[in-house]
């Protein structure tokens, strides 16, 4: 859907082409296409999350910097209150990346297929973009070009594990980015906690004054309504983002909201590590459904919560999941690099099943 062209006299010469953000849902049974935490939050987390949302002062500013909620981050992280800056959803710190160290004349370097987001505030802030493109079967970062293209470049957004591959970047290609690139690296880790132990960029930082880790409550912490991010960086890369952001960008209740759930942290593991073993599961069945299919039908390992698979008639086989079954999942066939791929969020055992039972009638009627 286009500007009109009254709009499009009047916004910014090169918002023109920019168009409302439409993110494609529909009310459905089962949805498994945003990669949010369908188990919802444990009830312990719950019952002290509306605690304290009782007991938000409504009337007054809410704490600017949201102090409380820093330092509780930095006693979990182990790192300084210093080092965080807490924003409206992981993506006002992806924005803010964008706002205050790119801008026209700049260039930033992704590694699509990634957050589509990435591309879309580099066009608002008027950031070139330099892709290097993963291997088309294996969805693999080329290190070297990657590595050759930052020396450049003056930031870069990486995601781990990324959205929508689910592969992690290696912590040992993570440094070499930091040591080649002069400006800034943002490792974008908002599916960090569905993976396994020691892969976390956090534990660079010391070494790498360049880095800068995105995190969100949104997916295991199953907060996407709440709209709470935060970035960890070094304590002067957080004082720009305190000077640009806009300073109330994160209500009293996010602020209440988060901070209750990150207390319970411990009540979120069984969960995490239920929705660790049901991708497993999820995994092996979607592979056990391309074995027989022709390439390039595959299916990919992922750390996050979610699985991209690459079908046979995959955006027939996305509606028909939608208007058959009432299942949504996300069709990303359209995009550069995902021919014919769906993603599909890691959700409950009954969900996992239902997903399971209708691609497996849908691939047979499809590929008959
Ligand atoms: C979900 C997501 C985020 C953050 O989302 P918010 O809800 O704004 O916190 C950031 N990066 C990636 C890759 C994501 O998938």
């Amino acid at each position: 859907m286009q500007l009109s062209s009254r709009m499009r006299t009047l916004v910014q010469a090169h918002l023109v082409d920019t168009e409302p953000y439409d993110p494609m849902f529909s009310p459905t049974r089962i949805n498994l296409s945003a990669n949010e935490n369908t188990y919802g939050l444990p009830d312990a987390a719950r019952t002290a999350i509306d605690e304290a949302l009782a007991e938000a002062v409504l009337n007054r500013y809410p704490d600017a910097m949201a102090n409380p909620l820093r330092d509780e981050l930095a006693s979990w992280l182990g790192v300084d209150r210093e080092q965080i800056c807490v924003g409206n959803g992981g993506d006002e710190g992806i924005f803010n990346f964008l706002f205050a160290f790119g801008g026209a004349g700049r260039t930033l370097v992704t590694c699509p297929p990634d957050f589509s987001e990435y591309a879309q505030f580099a066009g608002l802030t008027q950031t070139a973009v330099k892709q290097v493109f993963r291997d088309p079967d294996t969805m693999l970062p080329d290190a070297d070009a990657l590595v050759a293209a930052v020396a450049t470049a003056d930031l870069a957004i990486f995601t781990s594990p990324n959205n929508p591959t689910g592969d992690l970047m290696p912590l040992d290609l993570i440094e070499r980015l930091c040591d080649a690139c002069p400006g800034l690296v943002m490792i974008d880790e908002a599916y960090m906690e569905f993976a396994e132990p020691g892969a976390s960029a956090l534990a660079l930082l010391p070494r790498h004054d360049n880095l800068v880790v995105l995190r969100t409550f949104s997916k295991a912490f199953a907060e996407a309504g709440v709209r709470c991010g935060y970035v960890v960086a070094a304590p002067d890369i957080i004082d720009v983002y305190a000077a640009v952001r806009q300073i109330y960008s994160v209500s009293c209740l996010t602020q209440a909201a988060a901070l209750a759930a990150l207390e319970h942290r411990a009540d979120f593991e069984p969960v995490i590590a239920r929705i660790k073993q049901e991708r497993a599961r999820l995994h092996e069945g979607i592979s056990a459904l391309v074995a027989g299919l022709p390439a390039p039908a595959r299916t990919w390992p992922s750390s996050g919560n979610f699985i991209l698979a690459r079908l046979p008639q995959a955006s027939r086989i996305r509606t028909r999941l939608r208007d058959e079954y009432s299942i949504l999942v996300r069709d990303f066939s359209y995009a550069p690099g995902l021919d014919g791929c769906l993603r599909i969020t890691v959700g409950t055992p009954e969900e996992n099943d239902e997903v399971l039972a209708a691609l497996a009638a849908l691939i047979e009627e499809e590929t008959r």
